[in-house]
C-alpha cells in the first residue's frame, strides 16, 4: 500500500469508527415512530406534521408490510380503514401489551374489528352491525360538521399548546354531570361514529366527547366517545376519533392533540 492508499484507508476506518461512536444505541431502520396504515393521504400529511412540528421522524407503511417485531419504535399509530389483516394486528397488540405507545386512529376502530381475534378485546371495544343508532346500533356518518369537546381540562393530551376555537354546551354521556360549556373545536368534511360501546367498565380515561346533530332528524348526539387512553398490559393506548378527512389533520387544534398522544408521558 503506498503512502496515499494508506492515507486513504486510515481515513475511512476512522470515518467509520467516528459514525459507530456517534450512532444512537439502538438504530431503527427507517424512524423513530411507526405508522400503519391502508389509506395514505391522510396519513403523508401526519408525517409532515410529525417532522416539521415534533422534529419526529415516521416511516408510514401498509398494513401489509409490518414487521413482526416494532418493539423498537417509540410510538405506533394505526390508520387501518378496511379488513385490519391479522399480520399487522398481532404485532400491534404484543407491542401495546410489551410496553409500546399504541396510538390508534379514527376508523381503525370499526365494525370490520369484530371478525379480529385481538383488537377490541385489547381496546375494551364492541360495535354491533350499523344500524339504526335510536335503537342503540352503531352508526357512521359522513360527510359531517361536528364538534369535538375537552372532557379532560388539565390533561396533557387535551390541553399542551391547545388552542380550542371556543365553548360548547355538551351534556356528558358518562360522567353523570349536568350539561355545561366545555372549550371545543370543530371539524367539516368529517365522520362520526355514533354508539361506540366499552367493555371494559371505567378501565378508560375519557378526554374527549363529541357533538352532533342529525340534520335529517334534529337529534342532537353527545357521547364521550371522540378521545380516551387505557392501560394495556405494559404499555398504552389512546384513542383519538377523528381523523377521516386530511382536513381533519389540518385543523390545529386537532393535530396539536395528535402530537401531544405521542409525546405525553402516561403513568
Ligand atoms: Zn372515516
Amino acid at each position: 500500500m503506498n503512502q496515499t492508499k494508506l492515507a486513504r484507508f486510515i481515513s475511512l476506518v476512522s470515518g467509520c469508527a467516528l459514525l459507530a461512536f456517534c450512532a444512537p444505541k439502538s438504530v431503527l431502520a427507517a424512524g423513530n415512530v411507526l405508522i400503519i396504515a391502508d389509506e395514505m393521504p391522510q396519513m403523508e400529511l401526519l408525517v409532515k406534521i410529525l417532522k416539521t412540528r415534533a422534529n419526529t421522524t415516521a416511516e408510514l407503511v401498509n398494513q401489509t408490510d409490518v414487521p413482526a417485531d416494532i418493539s423498537g419504535y417509540a410510538a405506533v399509530f394505526a390508520f387501518v380503514h378496511h379488513a385490519l389483516l391479522e399480520s399487522a394486528e398481532k404485532p400491534m397488540v404484543d407491542y401495546a401489551n410489551g410496553g409500546g405507545k399504541l396510538i390508534v386512529l379514527h376508523h381503525s376502530i370499526s365494525w370490520a374489528r369484530e371478525k379480529n381475534k385481538y383488537w377490541f378485546p385489547l381496546l375494551g371495544m364492541h360495535l354491533t352491525p350499523p344500524g339504526d343508532p335510536e335503537q342503540g346500533l352503531y352508526k357512521y356518518v359522513n360527510p359531517v360538521t361536528y364538534t369535538v369537546v375537552n372532557l379532560a381540562p388539565g390533561n396533557y393530551i387535551t390541553s399542551h399548546n391547545v388552542k380550542y376555537e371556543g365553548k360548547t354546551s355538551y351534556k356528558s354521556s358518562d360522567l353523570g354531570t349536568p350539561e355545561q360549556e366545555y372549550p371545543s373545536f370543530t371539524l367539516n368534511n368529517s365522520e362520526v361514529y355514533l354508539n361506540h360501546v366499552f367493555t371494559d367498565g371505567k378501565d378508560k380515561t375519557i378526554l374527549m366527547g363529541f357533538k352532533w346533530q342529525d340534520p335529517k332528524t334534529g337529534r342532537v348526539w353527545m357521547q364521550d366517545r371522540a378521545g380516551w387512553y387505557k392501560k394495556a398490559q405494559k404499555g398504552w393506548i389512546i384513542y383519538l376519533q377523528p381523523g377521516h378527512s386530511i382536513t381533519d389533520f389540518e385543523n390545529s387544534t386537532y393535530s396539536q392533540i395528535v402530537l401531544n398522544a405521542l409525546a405525553v408521558k402516561l403513568k
